[in-house]
């Protein structure tokens, strides 16, 4: 029999709902007259009322304006604003899919989504149509349907003059007994190897992991314990499963006032922090370091903020105990600085850390929600990993299970079978290629990734994304990428590895690297740059099956760190 953890807290009774009405029927949601978001910059915003209001217009106006049909794959393609909630889910209200997508994204990157997710529309913010026209090129995307303005553009309505000019009208049912099977997003992820894949979250799991993250981060513990989430600043992309989970959903049901940031600047988050007053912040490591390391702090009141979120990458312990003595420093009071991790395919939470358990918060990544079973298993020998003498288990890769863990990815089966176990049961376990450790208390700890995605500040980089474009460079014949952890940056940087061709080995290295940087960063978005180096290698190391063996690339770059 398989060691299996759970949450310490009781499993919930998960209703089965769709999202909409999860997110719009809720008793507990905000008061309809209270504003839900606000655009940072120029004060703009729709109040709850606003906001159903214009998903319920803007749903109907997809259908009988646009011809939207459910199960249609609707590629979302806009930075964050005070439109992008209502956007996204009138698309999931009228039985749609929203294919969310990174606003950073090349024309290149946005058709290769595209063709992943075989999308019939897409609908843009105005600073991206022409990136998202060049994009729509040789795709199956029949519109390109543009997000803010009230004139046509290209004969065809904008979604805000949808939104304010049809007739609100009902969502698209779905009975709570298909809520676990259709698809509310695609959201791209690598998973454990290979390309970006269209990573299926249906609407019961999106609902589930609100239920579940609710329990432990609102509801637990007593009233003086929880924060009262009035506020909350989102700078992060609303595209990835992080922000989208946060600012589109759990914002909705804790009655959470959202300020609307389309990109990340410190002055403007330290003022949106003293203006709205929120008291907790919802970040991701650098950002973190940030706080700890910039001058600025000093120059506004962040008088309000009791609580530090960060997910989405690891944050080392010793910067969040920066950041809690710099706020000691600053206010003379307990902030708590914590940490949750998941996955896209998790919908994403898996651990964090109830408001009750504030003292066990400098042990790792928390505790498992409810509704979750965790297996830590050797990737070698598949076998469950031994307990140690102290009660807490060996590193080993983390398998879950759980109403929130994806059917799989989209048109890919095999991607799919890789990365599911099904036991001798018959349960499906998902691996998630992160190496971790439970103790006996039930707290678990991240300490490696032993699949081949690179997170550069949160974000995810594809090492053979990298590696296809690199040898397309006429002056490489072969190439791998990996990631370098760089402590004082609190995050990984991409790191190439390139062969050259004979050619470009007789010029000057320099420049040669040189030219492949520069070509490659007009190919790639700004995330995805390799800000850790290129370096020159005769050959790059490859196991007999041809895999590159990018642990001893990594192993190497730390040899070469402390050697200098
Ligand atoms: P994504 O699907 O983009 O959310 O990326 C998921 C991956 O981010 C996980 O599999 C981890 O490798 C990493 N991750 C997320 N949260 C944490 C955390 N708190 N600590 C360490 N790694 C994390």
């Amino acid at each position: 029999m398989p060691t299996v953890y759970r949450s310490p807290y009781p499993d919930l009774d998960i209703e089965s709902v769709d999202l909409v009405s999860y997110l719009f029927s809720n008793p507990l949601n905000t008061p309809l007259d209270k504003p839900l978001y606000i655009d940072a910059i120029t004060g703009e915003q729709y109040t709850f009322g606003d906001v159903v209001r214009r998903t319920r217009s803007l749903s109907n106006g997809l259908r009988q304006s646009i011809g939207v049909k459910p199960n249609d794959v609707i590629s979302l393609f806009s930075p964050n604003t005070i439109d992008y909630p209502v956007v996204c889910h009138a698309i999931v209200g009228s039985r749609a899919i929203v294919a969310p997508t990174s606003a950073a994204l090349t024309y290149r990157e946005l058709n290769a989504q595209l063709q992943t997710s075989g999308a019939r529309f897409i609908v843009v913010h105005s600073s991206l149509l022409e990136t998202a026209r060049k994009a729509a090129k040789g795709t199956s995307i029949e519109k390109v349907i543009q997000i803010d303005g009230q004139t046509p553009v290209n004969n065809l309505p904008t979604c805000n003059y949808l939104a304010s000019t049809f007739a609100p009208a009902d969502f698209l049912a779905i009975n709570p007994s298909e809520a676990h099977r259709q698809p509310a997003f695609i959201c791209f992820s690598s998973g454990t190897s290979g390309a970006a894949k269209g990573v299926v979250i249906t609407h019961q799991n999106i609902t589930s992991n609100l239920q579940q993250w609710r329990t432990h981060m609102l509801d637990s513990g007593l009233p003086h314990q929880r924060p009262k989430r009035d506020s909350a600043i989102a700078f992060l992309p609303v595209s990835h499963i992080y922000g989208l989970n946060v600012f589109l959903c759990q914002c909705l049901i804790w009655g959470t006032t959202v300020v609307v940031m389309s990109r990340f600047d410190l002055d403007l988050y330290l003022s949106c922090i003293e203006k709205y007053r929120p008291d907790e912040l919802t970040v991701v490591p650098p950002i973190a370091l940030l706080l700890v390391k910039d001058e600025r702090l000093a120059k506004y009141d962040l008088s309000s903020v009791r609580r530090i979120g960060s997910a989405a990458a690891p944050l080392t312990r010793e910067l969040a105990a920066a950041l809690e003595a710099k706020f000691m420093d600053m206010y003379k009071t307990e902030v708590f600085v914590t940490q949750s991790w998941g996955l896209t395919e998790t919908s994403p939470v898996v651990t964090s850390i109830p408001n009750d358990r504030m003292d066990k918060r400098t042990t790792g990544v928390g505790c498992i929600v409810p509704n979750m079973q965790l297996r830590f298993v050797d990737p070698e020998t598949m076998k469950d990993a031994a307990v140690l003498a102290d009660g807490c288990t060996e590193a080993a890769e983390i398998w879950v299970r759980g109403p929130n863990v994806v059917m799989g990815y989209y048109n890919n089966e095999k991607a799919t079978a890789e990365s599911f176990h099904v036991d001798e049961e018959g349960k499906r376990w998902f691996r998630t290629g992160d190496v971790g450790t439970i103790d006996r208390d039930g707290y678990v700890t991240i300490q490696d990734r032993i699949k081949e995605m690179i997170k550069y500040k949160g974000m995810q980089v594809i090492p053979s994304e990298l590696e296809g474009k690199l040898v397309d460079h006429p002056d490489v014949e072969d190439a791998a990428v990996t990631g370098v952890w760089v402590d004082d940056m609190a995050t990984e940087l991409p790191v190439g590895f390139v062969v050259l061709a004979r050619q470009a080995r007789e010029r000057n290295l320099k420049v040669v690297i040189a030219e492949i940087d520069s070509w490659l960063n007009e190919r790639v978005a700004n995330h995805k740059r390799l800000r850790g180096g290129i370096h020159v290698l005769s050959q790059i190391p490859k196991s007999p099956s041809g895999k590159i063996l990018r642990r001893q690339l990594r192993d190497s770059l730390k040899s070469k760190t402390r050697s200098r």
